[in-house]
């Protein structure tokens, strides 16, 4: 087989299974490690590439042994030191000048100045941050301008393909697409209003010809170029993507030197752009059968499609039997077919291995990372050999899925019961006017109250007391006392800086949603279950296996007891039904709908307890409202339906005089103010600061009556904003919503900050607010 196919030559044969993707932090996030040490200045860039370079070629290892093919490309090279749309930007020579002064003499970025770009300094903001689709991994947006110059700055992407040859693999590198890279793209500071970073597609394009005639020189025989844009309902006109698409893949298509072009597009159906892309004649086209599907009447006569039929999203055992069938229907329509996860696997956790505290049953039902490779190997070689040379496997994973199915926890007459009970009046509270009476009656709060939204700092203090207690080491007795003593100097702090309504400071939660998984039935959690964020952040997501109940009361004592000690309302605080479910790794047995309003019922049921334990004013945190956001614009008010009524089955049990408080870490409400409003909660947070409160005009002229706290204080750096700054915020946001409308708070929970900047902050914002109230 030669080394470079041209525009000529017929592409070399598809392996028959691979994946898009796989985990990038290391096993046993080695990655993450190795970055936060080398940030510290705890070691060298060299310690940096070397701990990289083992994590690649464990990997590579790995996938080999369980089924890929280590010379055919079915391994993929997706590896990336924080972000592969940071890669991206650095590849293609259009990182933002005020990273100028760290280029190097001959062009590129080292580690450092990468992880300049990533994490900021200085002066120097980041590149900002975003969700990654409706997943819970965030990227970098790249900033092109009409006077960004495209030019092929770091050949990284060629570099690990030639070390993964010289281990003896030949694998497939991944590289973000030229539309996805630029529509995810946002103009840069420079640029003139009404520019877009899509208008620099030829330039880009040129950059990708670069690239690829690298990349064959070095002999890789396919590139994979992720589109997931294409999936997408996004703000360009559809039209307008599908000409671009055309024009980009007929450019790929045309090059001479060039590897043979998979383009991938998970995350749901690629619609009326699977044809563009067939007609341009890329090699083969991933789709994504877990999300999406193909309509029956397209013609596929010639075309590779990848078929994504394991979820790569979500950690569930496949139905091989349901998998095989829409591979085969793929077939039917003309189609050579692979078999594939239908995203990247960096949604999951490595492996199942040392999973075993989850018990025989619930692992049988699972399947991480290597486990989805195994049934990706298993339905290749059904689909090359026929089904009974992998009898075992099909006739194991039957019976692990029938058990799911009859399993009590997934079917609970109780919770089944309680939920039909529900009747609509469950969703509807008072009438806002009464409940603002009654709440300005129990509580006689100044005009601009001023608050926090939950969390105070997790001091290592904190993390050792539970460390210490999860091992045995610490009584129950002793950490409760612990976490008794942090709740009453979180209380002593903010009477001291004179807040309004306090919080307890939720010392006691190692996680928002962990902390509630963990008390509700119908959760499990893992050890070693980590998936990246972003950069070296990652989360450890519960599973939602079974019907959620609520045994006992979750946070009643701990919000008891800050009540006790000051005459300040001290909220209690919660986690919203939709976040929990985002958050988690959800079943995938009925509909999402469901899950949440049973989760909504047990929250409904904590809010009564914590209204009898004398709380007055309870916070239910829903930050994931708009991640979960379809990306297809025909299914969003069906899920802003579903969600929006879970969290008012959850909070609408609250009495009158009890003021239901909700946060959102974000602030762009734009296509879900309606939905926002639907929560009607009284008192709304979102996060405003960096955005110096530019949505609040739009809430105003949405007619929204309730109260508003627009955040004053971007918790996401320790920088301390001043008084004056503050007080600029506060006045801002007075030009848009009525004083008595208004509250005064940080962005979103002060967990990760430390306490020197927070209680200066707070006093500054105190300070502020003294001010704007003209007291
Ligand atoms: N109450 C939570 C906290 O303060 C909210 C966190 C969030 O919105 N992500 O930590
Ligand atoms: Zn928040």
């Amino acid at each position: 087989m030669s080394d470079i196919t041209n525009a000529s030559a017929p592409a070399p044969a598809f392996p028959g299974g691979t994946i898009l993707g796989y985990p990038r932090i290391g096993r046993m996030r080695e990655l993450k490690r190795a970055l936060e040490s080398f940030w510290k200045g705890a070691s060298t860039e060299a310690d940096l590439e070397s701990v990289a370079k083992e994590v690649r070629l464990a990997n590579l290892e790995r996938l080999a042994a369980l089924g890929l093919g280590r010379a055919d490309s079915s391994i993929p090279s997706n590896f990336s030191f924080y972000d592969h749309m940071l890669d991206a930007s650095v590849a293609f020579g259009v990182v933002p000048t005020r990273f100028k002064d760290y280029e190097l003499e001959h062009g590129g970025f080292d580690l450092s100045g990468y992880s300049v770009i990533a994490r900021g300094e200085g002066d120097k903001a980041p590149l900002e941050m975003t969700k990654w689709f409706d997943s819970n991994y965030h990227y970098l947006v790249p900033e092109i301008g009409p006077e960004s110059t495209f030019e092929l700055a770091s050949l990284r992407w060629v570099d690990e393909f030639v070390e993964a040859k010289e281990a003896g693999f030949v694998t497939r590198p991944v590289i973000p697409g030229p539309l996805t890279f630029l529509y995810l793209s946002k103009p840069s500071d420079d640029a003139p209003t009404g520019f877009e970073p899509i208008e620099r597609l030829d330039d880009l394009l040129a950059t990708y010809d670069d690239l690829l005639a690298e990349l064959a020189a070095a002999g890789a025989e396919w590139v994979q170029i992720d589109e997931p844009i294409l999936v997408a309902d996004i703000a360009a006109d559809r039209s307008e993507v599908l000409a671009n698409a055309a024009k980009a893949y007929a450019n790929l298509v045309g090059l001479e030197k060039r590897p043979a072009l998979f383009v991938a597009a998970p995350y749901h159906s690629l619609g009326d752009a699977l044809p563009v892309l067939k007609d341009a004649g890329v090699d083969a086209i991933g789709i994504d059968l877990v999300r999406g599907s193909v309509p029956a009447d397209v013609d596929l006569t010639g075309a590779t499609i990848v078929a994504g039929v394991v979820d790569g999203h979500n950690i569930w055992r496949t139905d091989l039997d349901e998998a095989l069938r829409k591979a085969d229907a793929v077939a039917a329509l003309g189609a050579t077919v692979t078999v594939s996860s239908s995203t990247s696997l960096f949604h999951v956790p490595h492996t199942l291995q040392g999973e075993e505290h989850l018990g025989e049953e619930l692992l049988s039902w699972l399947a991480f990372a290597d486990e989805k490779v195994a049934e990706i190997v298993t339905l290749a070689a059904a689909r090359e050999q026929g089904e009974h040379a992998v009898a075992g496997a099909l006739g194991e994973a039957r019976a692990a899925l029938k058990a799911r199915a009859e399993h009590p926890g997934t079917n609970r007459a109780d919770v089944r019961d309680a939920l039909a009970e529900v009747d609509p009046g469950w969703f509807e509270r008072g009438p806002y006017s009464a409940r603002a009476a009654a709440q300005a009656n129990r509580f006689h709060l100044p005009e601009l109250a001023t608050t926090t939204i939950g969390s105070f700092p997790q001091t290592p203090e904190i993390r050792k007391a539970r460390a210490a207690w999860a091992k045995g080491e610490l009584s129950d007795a002793d950490y409760e006392q612990a976490m008794k003593d942090e709740i009453a100097s979180v209380v002593r702090l903010q009477e001291d800086l004179g807040l309004d309504v306090l919080v307890h400071g939720e010392a006691e939660r190692n996680d928002m949603v962990q902390y509630f998984a963990e008390l509700l039935d119908g959760f499990d959690v893992t050890k070693n279950g980590w998936v990246q964020s972003y950069g070296s952040r990652c989360t450890r997501p519960s599973i939602l296996w079974g019907d959620v109940a609520r045994s006992a009361p979750m946070t009643v004592r701990w919000a008891e007891y800050a009540q006790s000690l000051s005459d300040k309302p001290v909220k209690g605080m919660l986690t919203g039904p939709v976040t929990i479910l985002a958050w988690s790794f959800v079943r995938d047995d009925q509909p999402l709908g469901d899950t949440a309003n049973q989760v909504g019922l047990a929250l409904r049921q904590e809010i009564a307890d914590l209204e009898a334990a004398g709380i007055g004013i309870i916070q239910v945190d829903e930050p994931a409202l708009r991640e979960l956001l379809p990306l297809k614009k025909s299914e969003q008010s069906a899920y802003l339906d579903w969600s929006v009524n879970s969290f008012r089955l959850a909070t609408s049990g609250a009495k009158d005089d009890t003021q239901v408080h909700t946060h959102l870490c974000y602030s762009e409400f734009g296509e879900i103010i309606d939905a926002i409003d639907g929560l009607n909660a009284d008192v709304t947070s979102i996060e405003a600061a960096r955005s110096r409160m530019e949505v609040l005009p739009a809430i105003r002229s949405h007619g929204y009556e309730r109260q508003i706290g627009p955040g004053v204080w971007d918790i996401h750096s320790p920088r301390v904003p001043s008084t004056q700054e503050v007080t600029e915020l506060l006045q801002l946001a007075k030009d848009s919503i009525p004083g008595k409308q208004l509250w005064v708070n940080p962005d979103c929970g002060l967990k990760t900050r430390g306490y020197a900047e927070t209680t200066e902050t707070l006093t500054h914002m105190l300070e502020a607010t003294r001010a704007v109230r003209g007291v």
